[in-house]
């Protein structure tokens, strides 16, 4: 096929954020439906290339060549195709340019129309190509992109003659209480769309392998139905199955917290006495009610962002393509995969120590629930202690990753640019049934912050930090915790001095008065009334720590000791 015209198409899907967190507390379970919403957009990259190949099979048989080929992929494969929200892919096709652009531009408008039809909208994909000619087309499919963007659904817009059915509103329906976008029937606990994801969430721990086909076999589930063209000759209907592994080993589709498959149905009836949970059923994903459970002291949850920095910066100045791709598939292998690993390896229920000492024989595989994690970024959920934990444990993951990504010789003469490339990390701890959505804009404003303040840092507690203060901020947070939990510190000590440093550190210092000079004073004569000799010490130079404080968080301190030791 060398007399071939090669095309590069990138996918970007948008609207992600929204998408995801537009679950409230309903009957469906916010953890399973949230999952599962995840799941559905991480996969559609995977599904655009495997209905682009159908389509071109169809249109130009034996003429084509698509880069990567969804069709011979690994579990593995599948997943890495996503590159954090979207795909690129190479087409080699044998016939005029007119006639692939027609063909690409009828595929576009088809998505446009089934994402505005069957999702209202609230997900799109925006999609770019060029004619590959030079070694330039790379940024050129970039700012392709990048229009593309901003003219949303405008291919289905000017076709569209008549309105477009946006809202499916008729007599009897309500908006449903899950979603608050789609409307359900009255008599319904919730729309179809949640209803599915539902279904999606409830099966995502129990199959290992995912496809996107038109006919469905024996050992298939179908779960979502991608529905192109829906009216007409050119009618097409992709289904989104799950199925077994054929394999002996077991696959993983998500990473999440799920309820044991040993839980006798005593324990289950003894959690939803103490709990507010409705259904648990085992093998399932875990409700984030009992997963906050598993806290050290107050029973609350911790949201976790965590991004790589400079990477743009980087990838500007690689010129060479190979290169390029090499690093991006790394990274994106490092999200995909090792990051579960840590979670599965590090923090299964039965090797951390968990709040209440029952919950070991009920939650399963491990305490940290997953939401996306890919291309460069992350986002997770855990017991709030258990996520400190494993942030820190990632970034320290992620240092070894780049000694090896500079022994690669392909990288080692850019061994600078890639030390640069660093994480920065925003936390955010609040009560188990707080709002998915608000939580995640606290957590993404706690990373910006640690972007802003210079990166490589995480942000907790409103106060940021470089990794590795945080890091012994955290061991110091951790033993000051057991000795006010053994009862050698009264826990009143930390309280009285969390309130001397807002009243005479924090808060002056926002308002741009001086009063730190007092502070001193009092919190040595605070340590000498309410200590044993024995910890005096130890106390003064805690204190003294603080005089640095880039590196010692005394919020991050307090607010840690805090929350670890209050009773239940
Ligand atoms: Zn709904």
């Amino acid at each position: 096929m060398k007399d071939g015209n090669l095309y590069i198409l990138k996918g970007d899907v948008n609207g992600i954020q929204n998408f995801i967190y537009n679950v409230y507390q309903g009957q469906g379970g916010v953890a399973k439906i949230l999952r599962a919403r995840s799941f559905l957009i991480s996969i559609i990259p995977y599904a655009v290339l495997k209905i682009l190949k159908d389509l071109l099979e169809e249109k130009f048989p034996g003429k084509y060549t698509l880069t990567p080929d969804p069709d011979v992929k690994s579990l593995s494969d599948k997943f890495l195709i996503n590159e954090g929200g979207g795909f690129t892919a190479e087409i080699e096709v044998n016939v005029p340019d007119k006639e692939f652009k027609d063909f690409i531009e009828n595929f576009k408008f088809s998505l446009e129309k089934f994402f505005i039809q069957e999702l209202q909208g609230e997900l799109g994909l925006s999609l770019a190509y060029v004619k590959s000619e030079n070694s330039n087309s790379f940024s050129e499919v970039y700012t392709n992109l990048e229009i593309s963007k901003k003219r949303k659904f405008s291919l289905y817009l000017e076709k569209i003659t008549q309105e477009p059915p946006i809202l499916d509103k008729a007599e009897n329906r309500v908006i449903c209480p899950v979603c608050r976008t789609f409307f359900k029937e009255e008599s319904e606990e919730m729309c179809k769309f949640c209803q599915e994801m539902k279904t999606l969430g409830e099966k995502l721990t129990k199959y290992g392998n995912f496809d996107i086909k038109r006919q469905i076999d024996e050992f298939d589930i179908k779960i979502y139905t991608f529905k192109l063209e829906k009216e007409g000759q050119n009618s097409k209907e992709y289904f989104l199955v799950l199925n077994r592994s054929t394999g002996k080993e077991h696959h993983r589709l998500i990473t999440v917290p799920v309820i044991s498959k040993n839980i006798t149905e005593k324990e289950i009836h003894e959690v939803k006495q103490e709990l507010d949970v409705e259904e648990l059923s085992p093998g399932t994903i875990a409700p984030f009610e009992l997963i906050a459970e598993a806290s050290r002291g107050d029973p609350k949850l911790g949201y976790l962002v965590v991004d790589v920095d400079n990477l743009g910066l980087i990838f500007q100045s690689l010129k060479d393509k190979e290169t390029r791709k090499y690093l991006s598939k790394r990274l994106n292998e490092f999200f995909t995969f090792k990051v579960s690993e840590i979670a599965l390896e590090n923090f299964r229920p039965t090797e951390v120590e968990v709040g209440n000492k029952n919950l070991k024989k009920i939650l399963d595989e491990t305490l940290i629930y997953i939401l996306y994690s890919g291309g460069d970024d992350l986002f997770a959920i855990g017991p709030w202690d258990k996520i400190i934990d494993f942030a820190i444990a990632i970034n320290k993951e992620f240092l070894t990753f780049k000694k090896e990504l500079v022994s690669n010789e392909r990288l080692r003469n850019i061994c600078h640019l890639v030390n640069n490339l660093t994480l920065s990390a925003g936390l955010a701890v609040v009560k188990p049934k707080f709002t998915v959505r608000v939580a995640a804009e606290w957590c993404k404003d706690a990373e910006d912050l640690s972007k802003s303040l210079g990166k490589n840092r995480i942000t907790l507690f409103g106060e940021t930090l470089k990794w590795e203060h945080f890091e012994s901020t955290v061991e110091d947070a951790k033993c000051w915790s057991n000795l006010v939990e053994e009862g050698e510190v009264p826990r009143r000590f930390i309280y009285r001095f969390y309130k001397l440093y807002l009243d005479l550190i924090y808060y002056p210092q926002k308002f741009k008065q001086t009063k730190y000079l007092e502070f001193y004073p009092r919190i040595y004569y605070l340590i000498a009334r309410t200590l044993d000799k024995k910890y005096r010490s130890v106390a003064t130079s805690l204190v003294e720590k603080t005089l640095n404080e880039n590196e010692f968080g005394i919020k991050i301190f307090c607010n840690y000791v805090l929350t670890a030791t209050r009773r239940r």
